[in-house]
């Protein structure tokens, strides 16, 4: 193993390499020798990668590339390659280029006709649809969502009726707010999971409903901590029509004010494309709280 290693980095190559999102095994033998052997190493926070260079016992030249310089600073490690050198780009944790920086330097380097060699590893998402129990045959990732609240609900509401697993990142501050925007836009019952800390000392991987979900992370302190990646289970194809949306909901209600309850659900099918029944059941409901006899 150790030979076909030893040997591995090319001049004038970069390297894009994954490293751990927590539990420091989480390594390749090929990152760890592909590290020690490039001339230099592009990293997103030096002071960070260095904890992961001491620990793998690799001294070895740093230069710091981040989103605030990297669109600066890629046209210079990209002489840097032509010159020769071979660089490692290497994040905080995970896969470069997955929410984190890489991206400018990546597509200099193969507009420029360089050789990009990927050296995969950990990477949150891929983590978390592996033990997640939902389907991954195929998913879309959303990376981190919108900070408002409004921007938030106008996601949610956008894929409601999307049938494959969606994923995305989020923080501690906003874990809670951002459940409690789904609750306003999905159904409480769809199923997502919850997967935070991943391979560290307080991994927790919660698969539940919605609803669920969001009394768990109201109840629990510990919930509220740590790095998270949440997944969710698409809208069932045969019950899609059945899943009425915060906006559908809205303008059921402003037709109901206008016109009489057959009209309001006629039209109301027409623009949305839910089913009648649905929507007359709805309706029905909605006049009722309104105090309105049908
Ligand atoms: N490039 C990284 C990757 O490959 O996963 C992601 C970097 S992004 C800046 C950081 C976000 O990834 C965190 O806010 C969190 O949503 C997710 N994440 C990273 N490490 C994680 C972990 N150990 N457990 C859960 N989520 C994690």
């Amino acid at each position: 193993m150790g030979e076909n290693i030893k040997m591995l980095t090319e001049l004038g190559k970069l390297y894009v390499v994954a490293t751990p999102i927590g539990n420091l095994g989480d390594i390749s033998y090929r990152a760890v020798e592909t590290l020690k052997q490039v001339d230099l190493i592009a990293a997103e926070d030096t002071r960070h990668v260095k904890m992961l260079l001491q620990h793998y016992g690799i001294t070895n030249k740093l230069v710091s590339l981040h989103q605030h310089n990297e669109e600066k600073y890629s046209p210079v490690l990209l002489d840097k390659l032509r010159s020769g050198l071979s660089i490692a780009l290497v994040s905080d944790a995970g896969t470069p280029l997955l929410s984190d920086p890489g991206m400018p330097l990546v597509k200099l380097v193969k507009d420029a006709g360089l050789d990009v060699v990927p050296i995969p590893g950990a990477c949150a998402l891929i983590t978390a649809l592996s033990a997640a129990g939902l389907p991954v045959t195929q998913f879309s990732f959303e990376g981190f969502l919108p900070r408002t609240s409004s921007a938030r609900k106008s996601f949610f509401n956008e894929r409601v009726l999307l049938t494959k697993t969606w994923v995305f990142y989020e923080s501690c501050h906003r874990i809670l707010a951002t459940l409690q925007d789904m609750v306003e836009t999905i159904p409480l019952d769809r199923q997502i999971v919850i997967a935070r800390e991943l391979t560290k000392l307080h991994e927790t991987i919660v698969k539940t409903s919605l609803g669920e979900a969001l009394e768990l992370v109201m109840q629990n302190d510990n919930m509220r901590k740590g790095e998270f990646v949440v997944i969710v289970d698409g809208a069932v194809e045969n019950k899609k029509d059945s899943v009425i949306t915060a906006e559908q909901e809205k303008l059921l209600q402003v037709l109901l004010k206008e016109v009489s309850i057959k009209t309001a659900v006629a039209m109301a099918v027409e623009l949305t494309g839910v089913r009648k029944k649905i929507l007359y059941q709805l309706a029905l409901e909605m006049n009722k709280d309104n105090g309105i006899q049908n």
